[in-house]
């Protein structure tokens, strides 16, 4: 059988051309979370099949329907991360994080992996960036995640989104809420999805962010979780709110939405960008307070909050940014010398290129190589031909305004660095 090039469903290559952008997203978020206090940690791709089946849940639909699992030669059950949160506490408690003073805040970025039907905008490996923040109780947190996840997308220079947010109140007063729902919602089920009757008894409060219309017609004129808060829960969610604006943020508040991973206490939020790039899939990143995760654990009782952005969304957002242009690239009528000076000027930390064929004697005529630099967007182009050669210069040419400036080669690195640095 041939070799396939083409990579498995729902995967893709990230290009030269397309690398970029993901570099300068992922440096951006690096320096953006760093400044918030946030240190990296980096945990496996993979991780023992119980941490997610308890850690996101048995009744969600990643865990029941689109997890990557597979025995490995010893036969343990093992399966490919489908998000971040619990390889974090995992490592969290492993690491004896949980005995540094609180709060604990950690980032990371990195493949996920989901059976999911690929989409525009859904794929089976997907890459995620997240932040999780151990060992604080109170509202204030819940603030800090969320500004820095707005700061970020305006860091982008993504501007047209919303901020939804809810609350799906704790284990006070969740059981009674999650009561009533299927009191209201027992004489409907005949008019929902298979999915929805399913929920029913695992999990009715999923049934409420169903994507159904019909099922969500049946929903209409069910009490939300917000009216039906306890005290202390009443009390962060009014708080939450306040802060929230007092950073300027307006939130759009979403009874109906849930999110899909069952360790939510409390805070929920989701970041929708209402984009026809992003086909159906508006939601570019979301995420809410975990209370309970750590103790499940095994650990101390930990609150937590956190949430994950999807990379690859946020880059079909941003595919309107220019490619970056080259700084320099080198033409010669020596090919040797050509490299030599090209390795001078990356030594001085000037990103440059020179021309290599792909068959022939080097060095090809001049115009062939001046097409090279113009192909590669280049800033500036260093000519070195036999003239300069001779007397150890160089001409730098400015492929904006077509000026040139001949200078001795010794001086060309400082010079060509001031010139790039008018630009
Ligand atoms: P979740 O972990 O389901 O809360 O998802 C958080 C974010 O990850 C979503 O808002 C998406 O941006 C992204 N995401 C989730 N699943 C996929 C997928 N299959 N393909 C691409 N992005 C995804």
């Amino acid at each position: 059988m041939e070799i396939s090039t083409q990579p498995p469903r729902g995967t893709s290559d990230i290009l030269p051309g397309q690398s970029e952008h993901w570099q300068r997203l992922e440096s951006l978020a690096k320096d953006h979370l760093q400044r918030a206090g946030y240190k990296e940690i980096r945990t496996p791709t993979f991780e023992h099949t119980e941490l997610f089946k308890r850690g996101v849940g048995e009744t969600t639909d990643i865990v029941s329907k689109e997890m990557y699992t597979f025995s490995d030669k010893s036969d343990r059950s093992l399966t490919l991360r489908p998000e971040g949160t619990a390889g974090c506490v995992r490592a969290f408690l492993n690491a004896g994080l949980h005995r540094q003073s609180p709060p604990v805040k950690l980032w990371y970025q990195g493949p996920m992996y989901r059976y999911e039907r690929p989409q525009t905008g859904r794929q089976r490996q997907f890459h995620q960036l997240g932040i999780e923040a151990f060992g604080s109780q109170g509202p204030l947190i819940d603030v800090e995640v969320i500004v820095v996840a707005h700061d970020f997308l305006k860091a982008l220079g993504i501007e047209d989104f919303e901020v939804q947010l809810n609350s799906l109140g704790d284990q006070a007063c969740r059981p009674a809420y999650r009561e009533l729902l299927r009191e209201k919602l027992r004489s409907r089920l005949d008019k929902l999805c298979a999915d929805c009757k399913d929920r029913f008894e695992r999990n009715p409060l999923r049934m409420l962010d169903c994507k159904v219309p019909t099922c969500q017609e049946q929903y209409k004129d069910i009490p939300s979780a917000i009216e039906h808060l306890c005290d202390d829960c009443q009390t962060h969610w009014q708080k939450l709110i306040e802060l929230v604006e007092a950073q300027g943020i307006k939130p759009v508040i979403n009874p109906r939405m849930v999110r899909g991973l069952d360790y939510y206490t409390r805070t929920a939020f989701e970041f929708v960008a209402k984009d026809k790039r992003l086909g159906t899939q508006s939601s570019i990143g979301g995420g809410g307070r975990y209370d309970k995760l750590v103790e499940m654990f095994g650990g101390p009782a930990t609150p937590a909050v956190g949430w994950a952005f999807g990379v690859d969304r946020l880059l079909m957002l941003l595919s309107d940014t220019t490619a970056s242009t080259l700084p320099a690239f080198v033409v010669s009528s020596n090919a040797e010398k050509a490299l030599g000076i090209a390795t001078d000027l990356r030594r001085a930390g000037i990103t440059t290129e020179l021309d290599f064929p792909g068959q022939g004697q080097l060095p090809r005529n001049f115009s062939k190589q001046m097409q090279q630099a113009n192909k590669q967007q280049a800033a500036f182009v260093v000519i070195l031909g036999d003239d300069e050669l001779a007397k150890g210069e160089a001409t730098i040419k400015d492929m904006k305004d077509g000026s040139q400036k001949v200078v001795s080669q010794s001086e060309l690195a400082s010079v060509l660095g001031i010139e790039l640095q008018r630009k």
